[in-house]
């Protein structure tokens, strides 16, 4: 190994290295970024205001190869590795204090063949550089609802997005993936190969191995019938969206937002600041089988506004670009079999008084092509469920107090968890080992367990929604 020549000084005849980091240089192809460096300030910051961490090193790997020595270097040097693809998760796992982040944003390439419709997509691209290569070709991977989301996050948590009810979860089109274990090695789990990994990827979250490359089966998805409806919201109108959005045939999914009318272009003027229910609609289909799928929520209600139009499925991201951006945010989540009416009537009075004039209250029919996969098919279990449901309570101006909004989100979330059941693993902020535990059934649990003992028995990534090894 040589020693590069900046890590190095001279004192009294001998060398001393002065950050012995600096030697991960010499052995990876990637950008090596060290606090001392012009980039770090950006390379450090993540999708959320509110986090300002240092870490001691960020690696930007360009191969496998490069990842993998990045995970042996960091052991080597007992620094903790946070993982980091599109820098959106919502406990702030890519980032972290003191340690090494392998940030795998120099690794999104995707690959898509026409003929076979499999696309090779890297570890660190978003849903946007998907979409971007696939749109062309009159395809699509079901994934999530926000361009900058990182693959790597979102498909090792399953995938609940604009597709979902048509195509499933973004692990439902997963045929492999190359991971990097902990030790080192780099495998390829399939059906085939190493189908343990292959199970515990697919919902398990980055407790298994750092993936540097997903295999997907794409969906013939060109055009669809998307955009918002706006309606002015109250409870009777929310139970009758929710009811027709489960009941709804496969090709339409919904994601349902009680909130205030953003200022937008297609909001007028005098209603923003509205309490309005915000339906994110999609439908992939036929153009006329679309309109009378849309139709029933058309009628609900004379609109505040109704975007939904023919268009490429690449421009449904127009309507979430706003959350790339960095944003302070603070989610509680969980799954329903049922939203009560006393539920709807906790959300209205919470909304009542809200603490930032973009909070969310979010909800989304699952059902369709997600609960026809057997629910011990993938580490992602809760496939039975009806609801997603999920305080999202965004704020966009830094000098906000945090606590505020979280205490807002606290004292809502308290009155809607006794309906519910379970939680997204993906939705989860750093809330502590028992809701890691509710985002698994607990044999689903008790399995990831074991298979983390087999690829990470000394738990080398815990740096995430963690799993500790069975014993
Ligand atoms: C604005 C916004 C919109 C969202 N919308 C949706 C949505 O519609 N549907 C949905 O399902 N989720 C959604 N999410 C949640 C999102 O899926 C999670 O926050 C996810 O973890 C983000 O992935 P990332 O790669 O961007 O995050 P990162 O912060 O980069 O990574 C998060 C964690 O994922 C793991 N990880 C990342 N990459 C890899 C990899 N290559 N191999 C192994 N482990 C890895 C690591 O443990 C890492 O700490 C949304 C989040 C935000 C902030």
């Amino acid at each position: 190994m040589s020693v590069a020549m900046e890590s190095v000084a001279v004192a009294h005849g001998k060398l001393i290295l002065e950050n012995p980091l600096a030697l991960l240089k010499d052995q990876v192809l990637g950008e090596v970024i060290l606090p001392e460096t012009d980039q770090y300030d950006a390379a450090r910051a993540v999708g959320f205001f509110t986090v300002d961490r240092r870490p001691a090193v960020i690696v930007r790997p360009v191969t496998a190869e490069d990842v993998s020595t990045a995970v042996l270097f960091a052991q080597e040097h007992d620094l903790e590795i946070a993982v980091r693809s599109g820098g959106h998760s919502l406990a702030a796992h890519s980032v972290v204090q003191g340690a090494m982040v392998i940030d795998l944003s120099a690794m999104k390439k995707v690959k898509v063949d026409p003929l076979t419709q499999i696309a090779r997509v890297q570890g660190g691209a978003t849903s946007g550089d998907i979409v971007a290569a696939a749109q062309p070709l009159g395809l699509a991977l079901s994934t999530g609802d926000t361009r900058s989301v990182g693959i790597g996050g979102l498909t090792t948590g399953g995938g609940i997005g604009l597709l979902a009810r048509k195509h499933g979860l973004t692990i439902d089109s997963l045929v492999s993936a190359e991971v990097v274990l902990a030790d080192g090695r780099i495998v390829r789990a399939s059906e085939t190969e190493h189908p343990d990994l292959f199970w515990a990827v697919r919902g398990g979250g980055g407790n298994f191995g750092i993936v540097t490359e997903f295999t997907f089966r794409l969906a013939q998805v060109g055009m669809v019938l998307g955009g918002l409806l706006v309606l002015p919201a109250s409870p009777k109108l929310m139970r009758e969206v929710l009811d027709y959005a489960y009941a709804a045939p496969d090709g339409l999914t919904v994601i349902a937002d009680v909130m205030h009318a953003p200022p937008a272009p297609f909001i007028p003027e005098e209603r923003i600041g509205e309490r309005v229910a915000v339906l994110m609609v999609t439908w992939t289909g036929t153009l006329e089988e679309g309109l009378d799928a849309v139709a029933p929520l058309r009628a609900l209600a004379e609109p505040v506004a109704d975007t939904i139009a023919p268009i490429p499925y690449e421009n449904m991201y127009l309507y979430t670009d706003q959350y790339s951006g960095q944003h302070g945010a603070a989610v509680r989540m969980m799954f329903a079999d049922d939203v009560t009416d006393a539920m709807i009537d906790d959300v209205f009075e919470a909304m009542g008084t809200a603490s930032s004039p973009a909070t969310m209250m979010q909800f989304r029919a699952m059902g369709g092509a997600v609960s026809r996969v057997a629910e011990g098919a993938t580490a992602f279990a809760h496939r039975s469920q009806k609801y997603f449901v999920s305080i999202i309570n965004v704020w966009i101006d830094p000098a906000d107090d945090p606590q505020v909004h979280r205490a807002w989100t606290d004292a809502l979330f308290a009155k809607l968890q006794p309906c519910g059941r379970g939680a997204y693993v993906n939705f989860l902020e750093a809330e502590g080992e028992t809701r890691v535990q509710d985002a698994y059934p607990a044999e689903t649990y008790a399995r990831l367990a074991a298979v983390k003992a087999i690829y990470d028995p000394q738990n080398v990534f815990h740096f995430n929604q963690n799993i500790k090894p069975a014993v």
